[in-house]
């Protein structure tokens, strides 16, 4: 049984992310949303394209009125007004301004913008009511980038603010990471889709449909290949399918010592190296954790198989302790894929038997900008999925520690947005 931080160190050095090159496709802009650049951006134009102003005011030459105030305000003659958009057609002259407002460029000849409030217009001329400093509000071409220098680099997630810088780049097509595919199976003789009429002693196959939304959730493409019965040559069937087409196999029950469980010696007939069998963690002693190495002969690229425990809470438990950054990392991104821990205040005693690192769910809540956690009320047990509904945090109780009194600071593994309290 291997302690926890062991077999994610395992884990992880097992993740090879996609191929920049081979694992990439196109996508346009309003479809990259949360999609991982596969490469880096450059553009050909400068930002600000030319010098421009940055406020609704006045374009002079700053030698005209260096020295003015209120009670000695400098007159400019107005000879040309410049909204955004719109090409100047003068050069100004010493005792000449243009009328200018945000966004426009600057005429040749100004070098500095004075702000309306500090002006006075009077007809045809304008009183510069307070001398500014030089170049003020002007926003200096290529001041914010330079073209042809790095814009965005390749492996970050693209959000609102890439599309916007994507958007003024012009570029409306960009190479992403092809999302990873992960193929699902829930292996057992006793399960039934939800809606299949219960005989007794049957089990719904509720792992399937958490686990397919945490894929998705997490980027990755969901291939479902429904329920597996406990029969080692159809199970290896659906195995060897899955090798086919997924990146990643994540199959939930028949990793145990059972007699049913048979996923571990499929595995092994399928040449896969077997890297995990069970791990020091509460829920989900058993995980099998197997990758089948790329073959160059069969064009095989490498698969990494997580057979998960059938109980619900140990399954999604493993899920977003291990299969989840092991997905991030695949999906290509180069930061902030491993799982996130955040410090919180117990609100209740927490308890565990000391000897696996213990998972104990419930709510993360934020509190005047402090993280509290809310122990789920009713039954931990690992085959208790009902108490797991809102869950956005795993309260962590390290091996060795039995009891965390109530107010005492924990870790708490985050899994989703916390509650805000206002
Ligand atoms: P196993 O790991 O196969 O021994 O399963 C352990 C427990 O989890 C059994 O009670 C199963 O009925 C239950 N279980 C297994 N697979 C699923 C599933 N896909 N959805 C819900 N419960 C499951
Ligand atoms: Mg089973």
């Amino acid at each position: 049984m291997l302690p926890v931080s062991q077999a994610e160190t395992i884990i992880f050095n097992l993740v090879q992310p996609l191929d920049a090159q081979r694992d990439a496709e196109v996508v346009t802009l309003l479809t990259a949303i949360d999609r991982i650049l596969a490469a880096p951006v450059t553009s050909a134009l400068d930002f600000p394209h030319w010098d421009n102003s940055a406020m609704d005011g006045y374009a002079v030459r700053y030698e005209d009125v260096l020295q003015c105030s209120e009670q000695q305000p400098a007159v400019l003659e107005i000879v040309e007004e410049i909204p955004a958009g719109r090409e100047p057609q003068r050069i100004i002259q010493p005792g000449q301004a243009a009328r200018i407002l945000t966004g426009a460029v600057m005429p040749a000849g100004a070098d500095t913008v004075v702000i309306q409030e500090q002006t006075r217009r009077e007809g045809k001329r304008v009183l510069i009511l307070a001398a500014p400093e030089p170049q003020a509000f002007v926003r200096h071409r290529a001041s914010f980038y330079r073209a042809g220098t790095p814009l965005l680099p390749r492996g970050i997630t693209i959000n609102a603010p890439e599309i916007a810088v994507l958007a003024a780049a012009q570029c409306t097509h960009l190479k992403v990471y092809r999302r990873p595919r992960v193929a699902l199976m829930s292996t057992g003789n006793e399960l039934v889709t939800p809606d299949q009429p219960l005989q007794h002693g049957q089990i719904v196959d509720s792992n399937h449909y958490a686990l397919a939304a945490l894929v998705a959730q997490t980027g990755a493409e969901p291939l479902q290949l429904g329920i597996q019965p406990d029969q080692p040559a159809a199970l290896k069937n659906a195995i060897a399918m899955a090798l086919a087409t997924a990146d990643v196999v994540v199959s939930s029950g028949g990793v145990s010592v059972g007699d049913y469980d048979y996923v571990e010696q499929i595995l092994a007939s399928l040449k896969a190296e077997i890297h995990i069998s069970s791990v020091a963690l509460k829920p989900g002693k058993p995980l099998t954790v197997a990758r089948f190495p790329a073959s160059a002969a069969s064009n095989q690229k490498p698969v990494l198989y997580f057979g998960l425990p059938g109980n619900p809470a140990s399954a999604l438990v493993s899920f977003w302790r291990f299969v989840q950054p092991a997905l991030k990392k695949l999906s290509g991104i180069s930061h902030s894929w491993g799982p996130m821990f955040v410090l919180a205040r117990s609100r209740h005693e927490l308890r565990s038997d000391g000897k696996r690192e213990t998972y104990l769910w419930g709510q993360l809540h934020l509190v005047d900008g402090g993280y509290e956690f809310q122990l789920a009320a009713g039954s931990h047990s690992a085959g208790n999925l009902i108490n797991l509904a809102q869950t956005n945090g795993l309260a962590v109780v390290p091996v060795g520690q039995k009891l965390i009194s109530a107010g005492e600071q924990i870790q708490v593994l985050q899994v989703g947005s916390p509650i805000v309290i206002t």
